[in-house]
């Protein structure tokens, strides 16, 4: 079992503009809020005396090109070894350096996994026949370099303009009455976004809803606030108890309720986690995690193992690793299918098949997820991997490339021409339909 002892100096307090914080402070959710990051200025003043100006310069260029603003808790920052942020695995997650970047890979594409071709009505993507996904709000706590909803989520930034899903009464009413009317819907993810940036009233109207329509067998609210501000789990009681009133509400009514949330590292495993995680497990509520594979965060079985076992041991499922998607100003951070299957053999095995997550592929183009070793073809020379999702687009192929730093130098050359990277995809695709 984890176990956190209470340490001589608070790990923040090497950071001076917290140095004379509270135990009580830090552990306050409101006064995470009101001291979050938003901008490069207020980033450079914190890390002053701890970061060299080489880096602030790297991570204020980085900024300006990145797709995702900036939103980082005390917590996330404190929790950053600036001895060595260069490979520090949550530097990584949240604060792009410019000298990092790398081209995006020739096929990436604004909204690469094709959400808006399934959405119903405007925050509800209806992809696979059962299930549907709500993006709820557009907010989150914090936000991420990688998030496949770049497109949407947070506010705009000196490259993106986002397309708004804002937490309004009539856009929920159109997604009520789209799943109410439509008995094929049985598990719906409440998402967007991020569910910790809605209102205990919110939380409480959307599960109510929800609940109340006759199909509805299964909600996820999505959030990554377990992982980067826990405390707000603990200390924002009336928070925690509207999503433990919906989920007692659920169970009530044979409908299950979850949460699901999002660690990518165990070094976001801390005291205040396992507290939070303790309290959710007291509650009944069921815990599920979803992380993404990432270079220099835990492209590495032994970080991903150890991330499994300690989820675990704090009764939240490993339910799912995805391949990192193509996201704008993130390409550093992809990996082949090659070393995505590679590291799933590495972690199976290590503990009960149930808290064993799938590694898998969200596939570009709305094919859905696939199971990563699971793909029709793979041309590791060519760095092109060929899905097909019967039960969700029947008769279609979907590619997913591998970064082309894993390619030879030739074949990344090859990849510039646009009309040879057209080719490459098409004689893929042509393979793995004559081979099925
Ligand atoms: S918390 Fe989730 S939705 Fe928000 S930026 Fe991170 S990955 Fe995206």
């Amino acid at each position: 079992m984890i176990q956190f002892k209470q340490a001589a100096v608070p790990f923040w307090s090497g950071i001076s503009a917290w140095r004379d914080v509270s135990e009580e402070q830090f552990g306050d959710w409101l006064w995470q809020e009101r001291n979050a990051i938003t901008n490069a200025d207020e980033l450079a003043a914190v890390l002053r005396g701890i970061a060299s100006d080489e880096m602030i310069s790297d991570l204020r260029a980085g900024l300006l090109h990145a797709p995702m603003a900036m939103r980082l808790t005390p917590y996330l920052v404190a929790l950053i070894d600036w001895s060595t942020p260069e490979s520090d695995p949550l530097r990584r997650q949240f604060l792009p350096l410019r000298s990092e970047m790398v081209d995006p890979h020739p096929l990436l594409k604004f909204d690469s996994l094709d959400e808006h071709a399934d959405m119903k009505v405007p925050g509800l993507v209806h992809r696979y026949r059962d299930r549907a996904l709500f993006l709820a709000t557009d907010h989150c706590p914090v936000y991420c370099r990688f998030c496949t909803r770049s497109y949407s989520v947070g506010v705009d930034t000196e490259v993106l303009v986002k397309d708004r899903h804002s937490p309004t009464r009539d856009r929920w009413r159109k997604v009520f009455d789209h799943v109410r009317s439509d008995s094929t819907i049985n598990d719906i993810v409440v998402s967007g976004g991020d569910c910790f940036r809605l209102k205990p009233a919110q939380i409480k109207e959307i599960g109510e809803e929800l609940i109340s329509i006759p199909h509805v067998r299964r909600i996820r609210f999505a959030t990554k606030g377990l992982a980067i501000q826990p405390m707000k789990i603990t200390s924002a009681t009336d928070w925690t108890d509207a999503l433990t009133n919906v989920c007692d509400l659920g169970r009530k009514r044979q409908v299950e309720v979850c949460l699901h949330t999002h660690f990518n590292h165990p070094n976001e495993i801390t005291g205040y986690t396992v507290e939070a995680a303790r309290l959710l497990f007291g509650r009944g509520i069921t815990v599920r995690n979803q992380a993404v594979l990432l270079r220099g965060v835990n492209d590495d079985a032994r970080v991903l193992s150890s991330l499994v076992k300690q989820l675990s041991d704090l009764h939240i499922h490993p339910y799912y690793v995805y391949a990192c998607d193509l996201v704008h100003g993130i390409e550093d951070m992809r990996l082949s299918v090659r070393s995505a299957c590679l590291l799933e053999k590495m972690v199976r095995g290590i503990t009960a098949g149930f808290n064993t997550p799938a590694f898998v592929v969200d596939t570009p183009g709305g094919g859905g997820k696939r199971v990563v070793h699971s793909y029709d073809l793979y041309d590791a020379d060519l760095g092109l991997a060929v899905y097909s999702a019967p039960s969700v687009k029947p008769g279609q192929f979907f590619v997913y490339p591998d970064p082309l730093s894993s390619l030879s130098p030739a074949r990344r050359e090859e990849w510039r021409n646009a009309k040879r990277a057209d080719e490459m995809v098409r004689s893929v695709v042509e393979r793995a339909r004559a081979g099925s």
